[in-house]
């Protein structure tokens, strides 16, 4: 199955989010059937990481969006965390600190975009901006509405510099996000996750809904396509990210870099007497 066809939203697409199954496992029956597939494309990520640190000419930066509860947070941990943290930076966006409200949206991302040779993530991104600010209209529709062209208009500056990206929709459910409230709330390790705004905003369902889609339409394009990944069931969310980044990685055909050192004169100069002594 090709991941990268079957969730991409073709640039220029109507997106309706209630058409799309969350709980849509592609061509996998069970957790258990994919468990060895998601084993082997978290090698082959790790070792096209470490080729493009050693390449040190592109980047790649990973955008996670969702509602809250999506797997956001669950996707760095299980499917992200294979990177080696050398060559990898992750930036979790919250509420605008006030020095990052005091410059425009995209200032305080683009400071923490990937440079060469590395992967960034972002645990929610610059579409904040137009989702929450979007709904609870936090600047007028005149400034938010605009944002879309800024937003694409950086995304492909990005990519002119040699970055790659990479957009993932964790799509859920209302009563999947209200079982993982609930789990929350009886597990003592997750309570602290627990925010007023989780179910604050519920509330709001249909108003995101409507934001999402918009800003999935408007800015999934060909250098930057948005994924509408089905995350329901978290073991087919992590291996349906992990493929299509593993793809993207391929396809980007990575090389060493030539050493830069005469390899038989060293193997002479400094290798030849030693091995001849053993
Ligand atoms: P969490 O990801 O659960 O730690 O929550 C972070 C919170 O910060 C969420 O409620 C986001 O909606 C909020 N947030 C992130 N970016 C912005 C933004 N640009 N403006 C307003 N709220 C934001
Ligand atoms: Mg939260």
């Amino acid at each position: 199955m090709d991941f990268r066809k079957r969730y991409i939203v073709e640039p220029g697409s109507h997106v309706q989010l209630d058409r799309l199954d969350p709980n849509d496992t592609g061509s996998y029956a069970s957790k258990e059937e994919a468990a060895k597939p998601l084993q082997a494309c978290l090698c082959r990520m790790r070792e096209l990481q470490y080729r493009m640190y050693a390449e040190n000419k592109r980047s790649l930066l990973i955008v996670l969006q969702g509602r809250d509860a999506a797997g956001k947070d669950g996707t760095i941990r299980k499917v992200l965390s294979v990177m080696n943290p050398q060559g990898c930076t992750v930036t979790s966006f919250k509420v605008p600190s006030t020095l990052e409200a005091s410059h425009d949206f995209l200032w305080r991302c683009h400071l923490v975009v990937p440079r060469r040779g590395n992967v960034a993530i972002f645990n929610r991104s610059h579409y904040e901006d137009v989702l929450v600010v979007r709904v609870h209209a936090l600047v007028p529709h005149k400034v938010w509405s605009r944002r879309y062209d800024h937003i694409n208009a950086f995304e492909e500056l990005l990519y002119d510099n040699h970055t790659e990206i990479l957009k993932f929709f964790l799509h859920i459910d209302r009563d999947e996000q209200l079982k993982r409230f609930k789990r929350r709330l009886d597990d003592p390790g997750k309570q602290w996750k627990i925010s007023d705004a989780d179910y604050s905003e519920r509330p709001f369902w249909d108003d995101y809904t409507q934001a999402f889609e918009e800003a999935l339409q408007r800015c999934s394009t060909k250098h930057a396509p948005w994924f509408v990944i089905p995350s329901n069931r978290k073991w087919f969310r992590n291996l349906a990210i992990a493929r299509i980044i593993v793809d993207t990685l391929l396809d980007m055909n990575m090389q060493y870099p030539e050493p830069a050192v005469d390899l038989e004169e060293i193997r002479q100069k400094y290798h030849a007497a030693a091995n001849a002594s053993e």
